[in-house]
Protein backbone atom coordinates (compact mmCIF):
# COMPACT_ATOMS: atom_id res chain seq x y z
CA UNK A 1 0.00 0.00 0.00
CA UNK A 2 1.26 3.47 -0.80
CA UNK A 3 0.06 6.79 1.02
CA UNK A 4 -0.73 9.82 -1.33
CA UNK A 5 -1.28 13.35 -0.94
CA UNK A 6 -5.13 13.01 -1.68
CA UNK A 7 -5.08 16.31 -3.58
CA UNK A 8 -3.20 14.32 -6.63
CA UNK A 9 -5.91 11.73 -6.41
CA UNK A 10 -8.38 14.47 -7.32
CA UNK A 11 -9.94 15.16 -3.88
CA UNK A 12 -10.79 18.59 -3.95
CA UNK A 13 -9.30 19.65 -0.53
CA UNK A 14 -6.59 22.38 -1.91
CA UNK A 15 -6.62 25.44 0.40
CA UNK A 16 -8.36 26.76 -2.73
CA UNK A 17 -11.22 24.28 -2.69
CA UNK A 18 -9.84 22.75 -5.84
CA UNK A 19 -7.81 19.31 -6.66
CA UNK A 20 -4.30 19.17 -8.27
CA UNK A 21 -5.55 15.58 -9.97
CA UNK A 22 -2.34 13.93 -11.59
CA UNK A 23 -4.25 11.12 -13.90
CA UNK A 24 -0.79 9.69 -15.03
CA UNK A 25 0.12 9.28 -11.43
CA UNK A 26 -3.56 7.88 -11.06
CA UNK A 27 -3.25 5.31 -13.91
CA UNK A 28 0.35 4.26 -12.48
CA UNK A 29 -1.28 3.60 -9.61
CA UNK A 30 -4.13 1.26 -10.81
CA UNK A 31 -3.23 -2.17 -9.45
CA UNK A 32 -2.05 -0.47 -6.09
CA UNK A 33 -3.71 -0.32 -2.59
CA UNK A 34 -3.75 3.48 -2.02
CA UNK A 35 -3.94 5.58 1.46
CA UNK A 36 -5.28 9.00 0.72
CA UNK A 37 -4.28 11.48 2.89
CA UNK A 38 -4.72 15.38 3.64
CA UNK A 39 -2.40 16.42 6.40
CA UNK A 40 -3.49 20.15 6.36
CA UNK A 41 -7.48 18.53 7.00
CA UNK A 42 -6.45 16.08 9.38
CA UNK A 43 -5.49 18.98 11.38
CA UNK A 44 -8.45 20.69 11.67
CA UNK A 45 -8.24 23.50 9.33
CA UNK A 46 -11.33 24.06 6.88
CA UNK A 47 -11.39 23.92 2.85
CA UNK A 48 -11.16 26.18 1.55
CA UNK A 49 -8.74 28.03 4.02
CA UNK A 50 -6.10 30.81 3.52
CA UNK A 51 -3.12 29.88 1.84
CA UNK A 52 0.01 29.27 4.47
CA UNK A 53 3.94 29.62 4.33
CA UNK A 54 6.54 28.29 6.50
CA UNK A 55 8.06 30.45 8.20
CA UNK A 56 11.99 30.76 9.36
CA UNK A 57 12.85 27.57 8.35
CA UNK A 58 11.34 24.20 6.84
CA UNK A 59 9.08 21.38 8.13
CA UNK A 60 12.10 19.75 10.06
CA UNK A 61 12.43 23.49 11.96
CA UNK A 62 8.78 23.71 12.54
CA UNK A 63 9.00 20.29 13.82
CA UNK A 64 12.05 21.23 15.97
CA UNK A 65 10.02 24.40 17.43
CA UNK A 66 12.33 26.65 15.21
CA UNK A 67 9.86 27.86 12.43
CA UNK A 68 6.21 28.39 12.38
CA UNK A 69 3.15 28.03 9.58
CA UNK A 70 2.19 31.36 9.03
CA UNK A 71 -1.19 31.89 6.73
CA UNK A 72 -2.20 35.01 4.63
CA UNK A 73 -3.83 36.77 6.87
CA UNK A 74 -0.77 36.36 9.58
CA UNK A 75 -2.76 33.49 11.64
CA UNK A 76 0.18 31.04 13.58
CA UNK A 77 -1.32 27.85 11.87
CA UNK A 78 1.46 25.60 13.42
CA UNK A 79 -0.46 23.85 15.79
CA UNK A 80 -2.45 22.42 12.88
CA UNK A 81 -0.01 21.26 10.63
CA UNK A 82 2.07 18.90 13.26
CA UNK A 83 -1.26 17.64 14.88
CA UNK A 84 -2.09 17.21 10.68
CA UNK A 85 1.49 15.41 10.57
CA UNK A 86 1.19 13.28 13.52
CA UNK A 87 -2.59 11.99 12.62
CA UNK A 88 -0.94 11.40 9.09
CA UNK A 89 1.78 9.45 10.41
CA UNK A 90 -0.74 7.08 12.47
CA UNK A 91 -2.65 6.27 9.50
CA UNK A 92 0.70 5.39 7.70
CA UNK A 93 2.02 3.44 11.00
CA UNK A 94 -1.85 1.51 11.01
CA UNK A 95 -1.44 0.34 7.22
CA UNK A 96 2.08 -0.77 7.51
CA UNK A 97 2.76 1.39 4.54
CA UNK A 98 6.36 2.10 3.70
CA UNK A 99 6.13 4.47 0.58
CA UNK A 100 4.65 7.96 0.65
CA UNK A 101 4.00 9.67 -2.88
CA UNK A 102 3.33 13.49 -2.07
CA UNK A 103 2.29 16.73 -3.76
CA UNK A 104 5.39 18.87 -4.20
CA UNK A 105 5.76 22.81 -3.14
CA UNK A 106 3.38 22.60 -0.65
CA UNK A 107 3.73 23.49 3.06
CA UNK A 108 2.92 20.32 4.51
CA UNK A 109 3.37 17.37 1.78
CA UNK A 110 6.24 19.05 -0.04
CA UNK A 111 9.59 17.13 -0.26
CA UNK A 112 11.97 19.78 -0.69
CA UNK A 113 12.88 19.38 -4.37
CA UNK A 114 11.17 22.35 -5.50
CA UNK A 115 10.34 24.29 -2.02
CA UNK A 116 10.99 23.67 1.69
CA UNK A 117 10.24 20.51 3.00
CA UNK A 118 6.97 20.36 4.37
CA UNK A 119 5.94 19.05 7.87
CA UNK A 120 4.59 15.95 7.31
CA UNK A 121 7.18 15.15 4.80
CA UNK A 122 9.97 16.19 7.50
CA UNK A 123 8.36 13.98 9.69
CA UNK A 124 7.75 10.70 7.23
CA UNK A 125 11.52 11.18 6.20
CA UNK A 126 12.92 11.30 10.15
CA UNK A 127 10.54 8.37 10.45
CA UNK A 128 12.30 6.71 7.58
CA UNK A 129 9.88 6.57 5.38
CA UNK A 130 10.14 6.80 1.70
CA UNK A 131 8.95 9.68 0.74
CA UNK A 132 8.77 10.71 -3.29
CA UNK A 133 7.60 14.45 -4.71
CA UNK A 134 5.19 14.85 -7.44
CA UNK A 135 2.97 17.94 -9.02
S1 LIG B 1 -0.71 19.16 -0.66
FE1 LIG B 1 -1.14 17.83 1.08
S2 LIG B 1 -2.05 19.16 2.62
FE2 LIG B 1 -2.14 20.24 0.66
S3 LIG B 1 -4.16 19.74 -0.14
FE3 LIG B 1 -2.73 18.25 -0.97
S4 LIG B 1 -2.86 16.54 0.45
FE4 LIG B 1 -3.75 18.29 1.48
Amino acid sequence: MIAISACLLGFKCRYDGKSKKNSALIKLLESEKILPICPEQLGGLPTPRAPSNLVEGDGFDVLDGNAKVINSFGDDNTEAFIKGAYAALDMIREQKIKRCFLKDKSPSCGRGEKYLTGVTAALLIRKGYIVEEFS
